[in-house]
């Protein structure tokens, strides 16, 4: 971590060095290459549980798959984890609405057949007081 190359002499030098050690040119007036190498170590290394918790909730309970993607967006730092988190809080956002496009359909429907199952039995109570 923190390795840079030297513009000028092409060695491998520290980022907080002001100037190269080996040909003496300044840090910070060249362009320096940032390693490679220890961008993909970095991505790697890191922990995606976040990334992971996010994409699973996305499907199964899709408000906590946004705030997780939110969280993973904040900290995660390669670039395949943001780019998962961008997919659940995507994933997460559609799915709720179509969750609550079912729900809010399926509620009345469901208040509906309790009106009618205690409607049914009123009349059946009704019926029955007449007979007996
Ligand atoms: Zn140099």
């Amino acid at each position: 971590m923190g390795m840079i190359y030297c513009s000028e002499c092409g060695k491998q030098i520290d980022q907080n060095q002001s100037s190269c050690p080996n040909c003496g040119a300044l840090l910070n007036s060249h362009i320096f290459v940032q390693s490679s190498k220890a961008v993909q170590s970095t991505d790697i290394v890191e922990n995606g549980s976040i990334t992971i918790c996010a994409m699973i909730f996305s499907f199964l309970f899709p408000p906590m798959g946004i705030v997780l993607g939110i969280l993973g967006l904040k900290k995660q730092r390669s670039k395949t984890n943001i780019n998962l988190c961008k997919t659940a809080i995507v994933i997460s956002v559609i799915l709720t609405i179509v969750y609550v496009v079912i729900l809010a359909n399926l509620i009345p429907v469901l208040v509906d057949t309790a009106d009618t199952i205690e409607k049914g039995n009123r009349i059946k109570n009704f019926l029955n007081d007449l007979i007996f």
